[in-house]
C-alpha cells in the first residue's frame, strides 16, 4: 500500500515538471523551437498506394499565433507550392520568435496528381468544408485538414489561382469588415483586396466560423508558376508573419492605400467564337470601354465586349476561344480606385526590371 502511494507521488511530481507539447498534429507531439516534417494519412489510391498529406511545421520559442498556409485546395492551382518553397528557402522562417507556421502546400493530392481542380469524383474540395469523417472523399479530406490543422490555428492564408485558363491579378479576398483580418491584408501588401462573399463549403468560410483570421491569396493561372505571383505571395506571407510578431523580416512597405472592392463582376461572352484585341490584366476600364471582340473564325461579324462598370481587370480568360456565356473578364469596382501607377509600382517593386511588364499578358 505504502509502495503504491509513493509511486503515485513520483508520478505526480513528474507530471508537474514535464513540458506540455506546443502542438499535437497527426499523433505527433511538437515542442517549441522545432521543425518537423510529417504526413497525415488521407486514403489509398486504387493501386493500394497510400495518399498522405505532406505537412511541415515550424514552431517558435514560445506560444503565439499559429499560421497555416495551404495550397492546391484546387488541385491545379499550384502556385502555393512554389511560394512555400521560396518561403522555406528564404532563410527567414527557420527560427520563429513565437507561434507556429504550418505549411500544407498540396491539400488536394488527388487533383494535384491529375492536374485537375477536382477530386476524382468531380467534387470541388473548396465546397466541401468543414467535411465529415464518413462523407465523400472530398468531405473526408476537408475534415482531416479542419481537425488536424485549421482548428489548431489562429490565422490562415489559402493560396489559389485563376481556373479554367483564367488568370488572376494578384489579389486578396477577405472579410474586409474584420479589423484584424484587414490588418493582415495590409501586412500582406496586396494593393487589391476584394470582399468576396465566402462561398458555402469553402475553407475560408469553415475557418472563419472557427474564429481563424483568413486571407485567400488569388494569383496567376492554374498549372503555372509566374514570377509576379510567386514573389508577391512570398513577400505577403513574410509581411503577415512580421505583423504577427513571428519573425523580423525587414519588409519595407510604403503606406499605400489598399483598394477595397466590395463588388466584382464577370463579363461573359455575348456569343461563341474567337476572341481578339483583349484588354490586359490589371487594365483600368470605364463603363462602355471595349474589352475585346468575339467573332467567327474569319473575323466576320465581330461583337465588341463592353465593360459594364468602371473598375480594374482583376481576372481574365487567357483562352482565345469562348462559348456563349463564358466568363471572360473579371472587373473589380472600387470606391478608391488604385492608380495604374500604384498597381504597376506594386508589380515593379517585386519583379526584376526585365520582367516589369509581366502583368501585361500578351494577347498574340
Ligand atoms: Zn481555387
Amino acid at each position: 500500500m505504502a509502495k503504491a502511494k509513493s509511486k503515485t507521488k513520483i508520478k505526480l511530481r513528474k507530471s508537474k515538471t514535464s513540458k506540455k507539447p506546443f502542438l499535437h498534429i497527426g499523433g505527433n507531439d511538437i515542442g517549441f523551437g522545432k521543425t518537423v516534417s510529417l504526413t497525415l494519412p488521407v486514403s489509398d489510391l486504387y493501386t493500394d498506394s497510400p495518399v498522405e498529406l505532406p505537412v511541415r511545421v515550424i514552431t517558435g520559442k514560445k506560444p503565439g499565433p499559429i499560421l497555416f498556409i495551404t495550397g492546391a485546395v484546387h488541385g491545379d492551382e499550384i502556385i502555393g507550392v512554389e511560394i512555400v518553397r521560396r518561403l522555406l528557402q528564404s532563410g527567414k522562417v527557420d527560427k520563429l520568435n513565437k507561434g507556429a507556421l504550418i505549411l500544407v502546400p498540396i491539400v488536394n493530392l488527388f487533383g494535384f496528381i491529375l492536374n485537375s481542380r477536382y477530386l476524382p469524383d468531380r467534387r470541388d474540395l473548396n465546397r466541401s468544408f468543414p467535411g465529415t469523417a464518413g462523407g465523400s472523399l472530398a468531405s473526408r479530406v476537408a475534415y482531416i485538414l479542419m481537425s488536424e490543422i485549421v482548428k489548431k490555428s489562429t490565422h490562415g492564408i489559402d493560396i489559389h489561382s485563376g481556373s479554367f485558363y483564367r488568370e488572376n491579378l494578384p489579389q486578396i479576398r477577405a472579410d474586409t469588415e474584420c479589423t484584424e483580418t484587414m490588418a493582415m491584408a495590409e501586412a500582406f501588401g496586396a494593393s487589391i483586396v476584394i470582399n468576396s462573399d465566402v462561398r458555402d463549403g469553402s475553407l475560408r468560410e469553415a475557418a472563419q466560423r472557427k474564429g481563424v483570421k483568413m486571407l485567400v491569396f488569388e494569383a496567376g493561372e492554374a498549372l503555372r508558376f509566374d514570377e509576379t505571383s510567386a514573389a508577391m505571395g512570398l513577400n505577403g506571407i513574410l509581411g503577415v508573419m512580421e505583423h504577427l510578431g513571428m519573425i523580423k523580416a525587414d519588409i519595407v512597405r510604403e503606406p499605400d492605400d489598399i483598394a477595397h472592392s466590395k463588388n466584382a463582376v464577370w463579363v461573359r461572352a455575348p456569343r461563341g467564337g474567337i476572341l481578339w484585341d483583349r484588354a490586359s490584366l490589371g487594365a483600368e476600364v470605364k463603363a462602355g470601354d471595349i474589352l475585346g471582340y468575339v467573332s467567327d473564325p474569319f473575323g466576320d461579324d465581330p461583337i465588341p465586349i463592353l465593360a459594364p462598370e468602371n473598375g480594374i481587370l482583376v481576372g481574365r480568360s487567357n483562352l482565345p476561344t469562348a462559348n456563349e456565356g463564358d466568363g471572360l473578364f473579371h472587373i473589380a469596382t472600387f470606391k478608391n480606385l488604385p492608380s495604374k501607377e500604384e498597381i504597376k509600382k506594386d508589380a515593379a517593386a517585386i519583379v526584376p526590371e526585365s520582367q516589369e511588364n509581366a502583368l501585361a499578358v500578351p494577347d498574340h
